[in-house]
Order: structure tokens, then sequence, then C-alpha cells
């Protein structure tokens, strides 16, 4: 890691390439700089500019005093026995907040936070519980990227070589729609050539339904959408995801046809957690099915994950079972996430991460407000 440079430096992580060409050109290079810059920022995950050997001296000189590359500050790391790894991150002070890598046989993916807890209030989900205290700035947001690969490219052991991240999930911390601002920006980075150069069907949005925001997203990115369904009506619906008071279910169905349509976009995913006695049975995945048949969706099925206090417990494995045939039997894809690293609390709904000095109210039984970016 370099030396903490002075905190007049710009943070060139979490600059989209537009901004960063300005920044270059302020340094009085072309515009082209900027794209060699990124390549070894991205690609090689280098934070060191006098490594950069392709740059030109001086400009590397004015860069180390003018610049630097500062991901988020790793507080803890933790293995699970399945090979996924979580990582705590400082935000500030003793705010802190997670990501978690999950390696699989044909592809790497990494699940990162948006916002240092959730202001959603969602019943099942540890975060929720933490409350909400900011967004992810873009740098904190890419950087947890960019510190994953830099993570594994230090441990590679020739014949163990853990793959750098290939797909990423914003399904950590937060609620990514509700930090459009930081979030949108950082999506670019992701899919920019220069950049991530990742597909857009290697990155997903997750949200838990914010219409207005959706719609918006549908002008500016075209990552895979998915959406956390988890109730077939909207009585239901309003208990385990309270945005569902002010965004139904039927406008958040039209706000996700819209962004296939808009984006051109194979399908969105539904991701519905099953909670014993709650969400699934029979009849509730026939209503489901009801819903989704014939639209542009496939459903994600996840069984709970508990943290201490919920009351809520994960379905049997022939109520999973059974929820999945009855959609399949309906002509809606549907699939059974995997449990992973849920040895280490790292698992769907598990991230709590440290969550002090919250300066937004959660949401409540009865409130519905919710602090989104204009
Ligand atoms: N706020 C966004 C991003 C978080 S994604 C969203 O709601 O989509 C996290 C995913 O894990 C969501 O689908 C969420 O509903 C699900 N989840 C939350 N708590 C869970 C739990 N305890 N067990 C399993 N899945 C959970």
């Amino acid at each position: 890691m370099p030396m903490s440079p002075p905190a007049t430096t710009t943070n060139l992580l979490g600059l989209p390439r537009p901004e960063l060409e300005r920044f270059v050109a302020e340094l009085g290079s072309k515009p082209f700089r900027a794209r060699q810059l990124m390549q070894w920022v991205y690609k090689r995950s280098e934070a060191a500019f006098e490594c950069m050997t392709d740059l030109a001296k001086d400009f590397r000189t004015e860069l180390a005093e003018r610049a630097c590359v500062r991901p988020p500050e790793i507080i803890t790391t933790q293995h699970s026995a399945d090979g996924t790894r979580k990582w705590l991150l400082r935000a500030d002070g003793s705010q802190a907040f997670e990501m978690v890598y999950i390696p699989e046989p044909d592809r790497a993916t990494l699940c990162i936070s948006s916002q240092v807890g959730c202001a959603l209030d969602c019943a099942f989900c540890s975060t929720a519980q933490q409350g909400f205290n900011r967004n992810l700035t873009t740098a904190e947001i890419v950087g947890q990227v960019w510190l994953a690969n830099r993570e594994l490219a230090g441990t590679v052991a020739d014949l163990a070589r853990e793959r750098a991240v290939t797909n990423v999930v914003l399904m950590g911390m937060g609620e990514p729609l509700a930090n459009f601002r930081n979030v949108v920006p950082a999506l670019d980075i992701l899919l920019d050539d220069f950049g991530f150069d990742l597909s857009r069907r290697r990155v997903t949005l997750s949200t838990s339904g914010l219409v207005p925001q959706i719609y918006k997203l549908a002008e500016r990115s075209n990552v895979a959408l998915a959406v956390s369904l988890h109730a077939p009506d909207d009585e239901l619906r309003n208990e385990l995801v309270p945005i569902n008071r002010r965004h139904p279910i039927a406008e958040l169905l039209e706000a996700c046809w819209h962004y296939i349509d808009e984006r051109n976009g194979r399908s969105v995913t539904f991701e519905y957690v099953l909670l014993d006695g709650v969400n699934d049975s029979r009849a509730q995945a026939l209503k489901l099915a009801r819903l989704l048949a014939g639209h542009p969706a496939k459903v994600n099925l996840i069984p709970f994950n508990p943290f201490p206090g919920t009351r809520f417990r994960r379905s049997t494995p022939e109520a999973v079972q059974h929820f999945r045939d009855e959609l399949i039997r309906r002509g809606v894809l549907a699939t059974v996430r995997r449990t992973r690293g849920d040895d280490i609390d790292a698992a769907c709904g598990q991230l709590a991460g440290r969550v002090i000095d919250r300066t937004t109210v959660r949401l409540g039984s009865r409130t519905i407000g919710v602090a989104v970016q204009p």
C-alpha cells in the first residue's frame, strides 16, 4: 500500500473517464493519458504512479503530488470453509461496511455494498437492523472491487491461484438506488473498457423496488437488474419490504418491464427469500407465477439466512423444492441460490458491518419516508 498522501490529493479511484480526462488535462496532459492511467489502475491494480512505466516521468511525478489511488481500509478479513471471504472495511471512525468474495468453478463474484447500513427496514434483513449511516462514495464503491482484485493477486500461489473478480453484484449492505448519484458513476467504471471492463451481464444491481429510480436507471445504465420481491401480493409485501407501501407490486413490475424494453435486457431476476410459513406456500407460488409468467423474468429463491434476534425461520428443503417446481410447472424460470459463507455470516442478508451514529431514523412500520437522492 502507498503511504498516506496529503488530504488535498485527488483520489483517482471513482473518477469516471470524462472526469479523469479533465483532471489529466489540468495537469497539462493529453486525454489518452487518462486511458493509460485507468488501465494501470483498474486492469493491473496498480496504485504506485512511479511503477506506471509508459507514462512520462514528469507526469508521474506530478501525479504523485496531486493524486492518489486510495481504496477503503481493511479492518478484518474472514475466510469461510467454502472459499468465500468477507472483508470488513472502514468507512470513517468506527463506521464499517462489508464486501464478500464468492469463488465458483467458472466465475468469481464480488458482492459489494453501496451504503453504510440501510434505511429500508426489510423485516428479514440483518443490515436493516443496523439502521442507516451514510452513502458510500463512488471511490468507496469501485474501491471494493479494486481492493478485492489486489488482495487476491496478493495470495497467488501458482496452483491454487484465486481468480480475479469476474462478476459484481450490488447486493451487499444498502439500497443502491437510494445512492443513485454515486452508484451510477461506479457502474460506468465497472463497465468501461479502460476500467474493470466487465460485460453488462456480469454486473447486477439489486433493488428493493425504488420505482422512480428504476426509470432513471434505464436512462443511464444497462446493467442486469435484480429486484427483491419476496411476496406475491401487496398485503404481505407491505410487511416484509415496507417500501412496497409507496411503490406497490403492479407499479414495480411495470418499471421492470420498462427497464428490459429500454435496455434490451434479457430478463429481470426476482429475488425471493423463503420464510417458513410466511411466503412459501403452494398458493403463494401460484400467485407469484401468475404475476411473472409470460414476462422476461426469472426467480432466484433464497433460503433465509438467520441472524440473532430474527423472528423468521428458513423454509424446509422440501418447501423450497416444491415452491421451485410449482413455478417451473407454470412456465416461470426458477433457481435456488446456494448458501455460501454462512459460517462467517457472509450470506445474503447477514451483512451487518458496523453502523454506529445513525443519522437517519429507520423506517418504522407506520412511516414510509426514505431518504433518497433527488
Ligand atoms: N437493498 C437491495 C440490495 C441488497 S441485496 C435489495 O434489497 O435488493 C440483498 C439480497 O439478500 C436481497 O434480495 C435481500 O432481500 C436478500 N436478503 C436479505 N436478508 C436476507 C436473509 N436474512 N436471508 C436471505 N436473503 C436475504
